[in-house]
Parts: C-alpha cells; structure tokens; sequence
C-alpha cells in the first residue's frame, strides 16, 4: 500500500530533532535562558546586509516575471558565469557556466549527485563521524554506504580502514570539511594521501572511483588554516557546495555542484546530473536567490561570531575536564562523552538542561556534538553548568 522505507523516514524523528523538540518545550517551562540548546546547525548570524540589499535591488531593477519565473534547470547561464569567475579567481581554477549546476543548497546537490552516480550494487564510502543523512540519500539512490570508523586522535583519516573498504564496487568517496560534527579540516597531507591511494584504486580497477567533496562550511575555517581546494588534486572530483552556512542562508536552498572538464566522462556525468536532478522534481534554484548569490558570490562570509563561541566554549571545555580537539572550522565541537554511552550521557546532559547530540548519530559513539552556532551569552551561562555536569561524574 506505501513505502515502508520511506514511512520510517518521514515518522521516525531524528534524535537532533527530539532533542531540539525537548528544548523548545523545556524552554516553555524554565523559560529561554535557563536552557543551553547545543542542538542543531541552524546559523545565528543574521544573512549579511549586503544580501538584504541585493534581494532589495533585485526586486527594484529586475522584471518581476524574471525574478519569479522558472529558470533552465541548471541554473541562469548569467549566474553560472559568474560564480565561474569567482571560484577561478579564488581557487585559480579554469570552470566556466556549463561546469556549474545551481541546486537546493547542499543537500539538493549531493542527493542529485548520488543518484546521478548510482548504478545497482555501487558503494559509496564516507568517514565517521559523517553528516546521518548521507545514509538516506545514498539508499534512495538505491546504493549503499560503507563508513570508515573514526580516528578520533584528531579526525583526519584512519587510511588502513579506508584501504580495507575499497573496492570494484566503489563509486565514489564522499568528503566533508570543515567537518559536520567534528569541526576537524582535512589537511593537505590528508588529502594528498586519500587521493593517492583513490588513483592507485582507480587504475587497478579500470574505473573511475569520484570524490564527492560536500562543503557547505568551506568558508567557516579559522587561524588562517588551509582548506585544500579538491579539483587541485584529484581529476574525478564533484565539488558540492552552499550559501547555508557561508551566507546564513539556509531556508532559502541555494548552492551549486561543480563538475570540472578533467572529471572522467564529463559530459555523462553533467547530463546524468542533469536527469537526477529531473527526477527529484528539482525544476530550478530558487531564481530569485540564483540572482543574489550571483551579485554577492564575492563578498566575505562573517565568521567572527562562530570564532569567538568555538573559542569559549571549547576553553570552557577543557577548563572543566572535557577532551576535545580544537575547532578548526564549522561550528560544531566533537568532545569525548563522560561515560561510554554517549546516549546515556546526553540524557543526564539533558536533566542539566544541557542539549547535546550523541556521537552515534554521527557513526562515532563515545563522543557527543555541541553546535556553537548559538548565542555568545548563552554559551558564558552554560559554561559552569558544564562544569557541574563533568563534577557529577567526578572529574
Ligand atoms: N552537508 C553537511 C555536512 C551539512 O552539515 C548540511 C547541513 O547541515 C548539509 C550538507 C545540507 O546543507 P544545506 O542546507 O545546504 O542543504
């Protein structure tokens, strides 16, 4: 009569959506600022004035049929130009407009770039801790996803456990750094060696194998630190990108994928997006914000607020005897739980009030995520709460 996958998957709540849930209804009885919601990655930076400004100067000077009326699917060819320009000049690329496919931020592009990649019995391969949707997206393509544990030392990559995993059925590897939960950036030695070993892979099966590079937090790195651009370093990259987090953007759905001239087939892999994206009823981008991002693909995101949360809390952290490493970029920090059930040290979180997620969410129990993407005063007030947390297992 119905799906009974895809029941569980509207029915099921997420456990960051009870927990949120929980909070909005506990802040109901305690009131706002007696409740410490470290639980969803939603931007509390409002979106830059200047996106305020084009989406005024849009409306003003643009023919509202335009504005408002459907665009081809990938995207106004204008805009693509210039988001072409931009990348090229920041990354010294060499794209153009057909590169580029504008999507529903970066969940549309990696959910259109798995089906477009997906044929029976293909793998793809992520590293815990990973983005829990990734699983979903990859099954809907009728795929599977095959996860490589944590290193936990410092959340770059255990490549013994990637080597083991690789194999004829690989389809592509799926990145994401700055990292959702750990907040860890591969480095370039990281990304030198996955690559290395994805071309030595590549040729012994006679196929491409793509890295897929999700990176909606590229712009959320601190202390000057190097996010590799990944077209620099491996042919068969699909770049998937988004102004969710880097604009504050997130109810708008607007990113793009990039599949650069060197990928292999490029043409079929375009014309696949292409007719994924037809089948996910992805129509266009919103074509008002295609035109915002087209005027503003230039300007800085302002991070500042997100460096200055992840720099106290993270020091709060430490000061009361929590483990963690020290955020490199995103907002979210990735510190060890108290007790190895990280579900059981989220809930006696919770009767503190503290909101955090558990690790296992994420494929890496014995860890929880504190999104930091929330007020600057709520953190200062929640900090000797922490303490008192990490005091009633005795440390
Ligand atoms: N990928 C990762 C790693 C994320 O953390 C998120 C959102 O939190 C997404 C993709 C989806 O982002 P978007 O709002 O651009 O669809």
């Amino acid at each position: 009569m119905f799906s009974q996958t895809m029941y569980e998957l509207g029915t099921k709540k997420s456990t960051i959506r009870t927990i949120f849930e929980y909070g909005r209804k506990r802040a109901a009885e305690v009131g706002e600022d007696n409740i410490y919601d470290y639980s969803l990655g939603n931007p509390n930076v409002p979106a830059p004035a200047y996106i305020k400004q084009a989406i005024f100067d849009i409306l003003n000077e643009e023919e509202p049929c335009a504005v408002h009326g459907y665009t081809i699917a990938p995207g106004l060819v204008s805009v693509r130009e210039k988001l072409a320009d931009s990348v090229n000049r920041r990354f010294q690329t060499n794209f153009a407009a057909k590169n580029f496919f504008i999507t529903g931020g970066a969940a549309g592009a990696i959910t259109i770039t798995f089906k477009a990649l997906s044929e029976a019995g293909d793998e793809f391969i992520t590293f815990a801790p990973f983005f829990p949707e990734y699983k979903c997206f990859v099954e809907a393509a009728g795929a599977k996803l095959v996860v490589v544990p944590p290193q936990p030392a410092d959340f770059q990559i255990d490549f013994t456990e990637f080597e083991k995993r690789i194999s004829a059925e690989t389809k592509a590897v799926i990145v994401n750094s700055p990292n959702n939960p750990s907040g860890a950036v591969y480095s370039e030695k990281t990304i030198k060696k996955l690559t290395d070993i994805m071309k030595k892979k590549e040729k012994e099966y006679g196929h491409p194998i793509f890295l897929i590079s999700d990176e909606p937090y590229r712009e959320i790195a601190y202390d000057n630190i190097k996010v590799p651009y990944l077209p620099h370093y491996y042919a068969d990259t699909i770049v998937c990108y988004s102004y969710s987090k880097s604009f504050s953007l997130p109810g708008e759905r607007i990113g793009y994928i990039i599949v650069p001239d060197e990928a292999a087939s490029f043409e079929k892999i375009y014309g696949a997006i292409a007719g994924a994206a037809r089948v996910l009823t992805h129509v266009n981008a919103p074509s008002l914000f295609q035109r915002v991002i087209a005027r503003c693909c230039d300007m800085p995101s302002d991070i500042s607020t997100y460096r200055q949360n992840g720099t106290l809390l993270y020091n709060g952290l430490i000061a009361a005897g929590f483990k963690c490493i020290k955020p490199q970029g995103a907002f979210y920090l990735f510190p060890e739980a108290l007790e190895a059930d990280d579900y059981a040290f989220c809930k006696k979180a919770q009767k503190f009030d503290l909101l955090l997620v558990p690790g296992t969410d994420f494929g890496c129990p014995g860890h929880f995520r504190a999104s930091y993407c929330i007020k600057t005063s709520t953190i200062e007030k929640s900090l000797p709460v922490f303490k008192k947390l990490a005091e009633s297992y005795g440390i």
